[in-house]
């Protein structure tokens, strides 16, 4: 008898903690679906370290999603042409894989595609390997970088009307996806500053709302032939005079009315960064899911949380299902992050951020 209420008791504790878990993941998962971080891929030394912090920072926090900026930092066997520095090979990615799958993160691998095809004075990959589809190889990259400059230089771009550029990195795009075995696929194509310009033959002259959108549906229809979603950033598709957000997140260059071109189900990642602009109602609006995505105020991150639970709260049920969560950023290399947010450096740093916006989510989703 006794022995029978004791395995009993013990079976009725197991299923109340198993429903307390189930309990508090629904409420936190109805509250804020995608909680995510932004950050680029470590180096090969510091994979392991990285899988210490998804196991140790990210699980706990219950981060669901990691956009992982990879660029050219993968042994790709397709466009070894391509291989940047400090590139990770199949079996240091699959570590990470591995890692996130235990936890149930979904992996959002990122290549910058159509803009930020340069970083200061330094031509990136794709346009040294091919610099044939430099959208402006009038524009000489400068011994010294300085913003502002004559030529108003910040990123070089793709011309996305080459005949040739697709194949190419649709390529990478296919093997990085498939090494980080995702459904989901970030794009980058923020900071689009050069786009349709003059000199270009192919691009001269024509529609910068309706060129953005056609590279944007291109790469779309990529993606869903093989079931993948395409993400990217949000700044091109907002009005930067009307909203008066400016120039860097929104667009001074006619590339907004592509929010109304572009495919519905592809996924906005709405930066702001010193402001909690409440941007993330024009996209829901328009029918487009969309995170915000904070980086070093502690203090916005946890006004744009509270924001965002709220849209879902005070919405009807087609705009709820479109403010999708939130997803820290970090811009800088892992090696410099995890030094500031272990060193746990005091101030407006992106660690700070990450640990204040998500002591706010578990807060309100518990
Ligand atoms: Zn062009």
């Amino acid at each position: 008898m006794i022995k029978i209420s004791f395995s009993k008791i013990l079976l009725l504790v197991f299923i109340f903690v198993q429903q307390t878990v189930l309990q508090a993941q629904s409420t936190i998962d109805s509250i804020l679906p995608v909680r995510g971080l932004s950050i680029a891929v470590p180096t090969p030394a510091l994979v392991d370290s990285f899988v210490t912090f998804i196991n140790q920072e990210l699980a706990p926090r219950r981060v669901n999603t990691l956009i992982l900026r990879v660029d050219y930092h993968y042994q790709y066997k397709s466009h070894p042409e391509l291989v940047d520095s400090g590139a990770l090979s199949l079996a240091e990615v699959k570590k990470i894989v591995n890692a996130c799958k235990q936890h149930k993160i979904r992996i959002v691998p990122q290549v910058n595609l159509l803009g930020h095809q340069s970083w200061a004075n330094k031509t990136g990959k794709l346009l040294t390997a091919y610099p044939q589809f430099d959208e402006t190889p009038h524009v000489k990259m400068p011994a010294t970088y300085k913003w502002p400059n004559p030529d108003s230089l910040y990123c070089k771009s793709y011309c996305p009307l080459h005949p040739d550029v697709h194949k190419i990195v649709f390529e990478v795009v296919d093997e990085v996806c498939n090494a980080f075995e995702t459904d989901a696929f970030h794009a980058g194509m923020d900071e689009v500053f050069y786009l349709g310009d003059d000199k270009c033959p192919r691009c001269s002259g024509k529609d910068k709302a309706e060129l953005f959108a056609g590279e944007v549906t291109k790469i779309r229809d990529h993606l869903a032939r093989r079931n993948r979603q395409l993400w990217i950033w949000g700044d091109r598709l907002i009005d930067g005079r009307t909203t008066g957000i400016g120039f860097w997140e929104a667009s001074f260059n006619n590339t907004h009315r592509a929010i109304d071109l572009i495919p519905k189900d592809v996924f906005i990642c709405d930066w702001h960064y010193e402001r909690p602009d409440k941007t993330p109602v024009l996209f829901a609006a328009k029918g487009l899911k969309v995170a915000t995505c904070p980086w070093r105020t502690p203090q916005t991150a946890v006004i744009q949380t509270n924001d965002m639970v709220a849209f879902r709260q005070h919405s009807t049920p087609q705009m709820r299902q479109n403010f999708q969560g939130m997803i820290g950023t970090v811009w800088a290399p892992v090696s410099a992050f995890f030094r500031e947010f272990y060193g746990k450096q005091p101030g407006n740093t992106s660690g700070n951020t990450f640990r204040a916006m998500f002591d706010e989510i578990n807060k309100l989703g518990k």
